[in-house]
């Protein structure tokens, strides 16, 4: 195993020893722990590094674990069948164990820039961002490896640059983690607007761990956020889609959304429903607390959560603003209303069409599920959007709608046996047409 002692870099790091910190071999996936060996095994350097640190020191359980290595991308692929390349401007192998993926980055030089700018961004905001772009506007960089100490200032936050080694369990700080770590504040290593302008993504990050970390923004960190957040108008849509997702599914949605709300880069990536929450009723206004509530309460049970759902809720007070202008111009059409409702959103953020056309599912299963009728009870029943849809109606509810007995109506009927269902369905309105058939006479059997 190559000698901790020779790790170059290693003289700019304030080593904490085994006993001085909490962090222990059995809280470490037993897969990290074996890429860790296996790549010490072959003589390379091998450290946790990233949020899995980082929520380790602080006793939680991390989503996942990065590694950092001096092996190179192609090292690191020939030693682990189960290994994969990815990344385009800066190469990552992702290690796959059945569900868990360990990810593996070699040690990089730089404070690269993380951004890609669109083409067609108006020239003043590329000027803003770090001149180290290319005329195109697309930056493309190469890979530039370093050594661990250059690895760990090219990281965003000093709680993010801790590396854990499993040679005498000690831990490496290059910069001021530990000590931030123990005063619970998120400080960017170097300097903040820099490091923004380089990879304007970093703010959002900001805002995400402080709500999932409940840690405040060190001031010189904090105080170029507003001057610099129109920088993330330049970040690709498909960026920005990854990061508004992990803003809403790491389990603090609602800290979050308070966050966004009183954030100038709420703009950037849920700005429509910002806006339509100023003129929208307040049963739109809780649906989306509520809906974010439970989503977190969800991820606490360790249930899933689909992304369909969160953003028929988000953009829900959309929809309504946009029904009631096509109301007062007598123009409703609610498949119009809720196209628009999208299109305003997908400004901002590529949202996948698989996601986009399972909101509008449960938005247009809304007035099926509020009109059961005859007819359509059971296509309604059996729809694969169903459940969600009926989820979705509950929180109308609880928000404060008034929706008459339409909700209590679908629980008694999947309460129901067959036979209960079958008498709620003849209970119901037929629909126009099949009465009509039935008043024809005998001969022709109801089904
Ligand atoms: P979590 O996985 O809990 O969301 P994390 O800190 O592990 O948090 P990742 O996105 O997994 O976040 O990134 C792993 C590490 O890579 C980070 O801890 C940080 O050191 C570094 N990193 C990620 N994104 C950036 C960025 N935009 N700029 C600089 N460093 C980054
Ligand atoms: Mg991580």
């Amino acid at each position: 195993m190559a000698d901790l002692e020779s790790l170059p870099g290693l003289e700019n790091a304030t080593i904490v020893p085994r006993d001085a910190h909490n962090i222990s071999r059995k809280d470490i996936s037993p897969n990290a722990l074996k890429v860790l060996g296996r790549l010490n095994s072959a003589d390379y350097y091998a450290f946790l590094v990233g949020g899995g640190v980082r929520d380790l020191l602080l006793g939680n359980q991390p989503k996942d674990f990065d590694i950092a290595t001096d092996a190179t991308p192609e090292e690191v692929r020939t030693l682990f069948r189960n290994s994969r390349i990815i990344g385009r401007r800066f190469k990552i192998v992702h290690i796959r164990f059945g569900r868990e993926i360990i990810e593996v980055t070699t040690f990089r030089a730089h404070h690269e820039v993380e951004n890609e700018i669109e083409r067609g961004t108006p020239r003043k905001q590329i000027r803003d961002l770090d001149s180290a772009h290319s005329s195109e506007g697309m930056i493309l960089r190469d890979n530039v490896y370093g050594d661990i100490d250059e690895d760990a200032l090219r990281r965003d936050f000093t709680i993010n640059a801790l590396y854990y080694t499993t040679d005498g369990f000690r831990l490496l700080d290059f910069s001021t983690g530990v000590e931030d770590l123990r005063n619970r504040q998120l400080r960017m290593i170097g300097d903040p607007s820099t490091r923004y302008k380089e990879d304007p993504v970093r703010m959002l990050r900001a805002l995400r761990f402080s709500a999932k970390l409940g840690f405040t923004l060190e001031k010189s960190t904090a105080e170029p956020i507003d001057k610099l957040a129109h920088l993330l108008a330049s970040i690709s849509p498909a960026r920005l889609f990854d990061e508004t997702l992990k803003l809403f599914t790491t389990g603090y949605a609602a800290e979050t959304f308070r966050l966004l709300e009183n954030s100038p880069l709420g703009d950037y990536v849920i700005g429509p429903t910002l806006d339509a929450l100023e003129t929208c009723d307040d049963a739109a206004a809780n649906l989306i607390d509520l809906a974010l509530e439970n989503t977190d309460r969800r991820l606490e049970e360790g249930k899933s959560v689909t992304p369909y759902f969160l953003f028929a809720a988000l953009l829900w007070p959309v929809l309504r603003v946009i029904e009631k202008q096509l109301m007062d111009r007598d123009e409703f059409d609610p498949g119009k209303a809720a196209n628009q409702a999208i299109a305003e959103q997908l400004e901002l953020i590529a949202i996948p069409k698989r996601i986009t056309y399972a909101s509008k599912e449960i938005w247009e299963l809304q007035e099926r599920l509020q009109r059961p009728t005859q007819r359509n009870v059971h296509g309604t029943f059996n729809n694969p959007k169903f459940r969600a849809a009926y989820d979705f109606l509950l929180l109308r509810e609880d928000s404060g709608e008034d929706l008459g007995e339409c909700a209590q109506w679908w629980t008694d009927f999947q309460d129901g046996d067959t036979k209960k269902q079958a008498e709620m369905r003849e209970a119901l309105q037929g629909s126009g047409r099949r009465k009509r058939r039935r008043r024809r006479g005998p001969g022709k059997k109801s089904s």
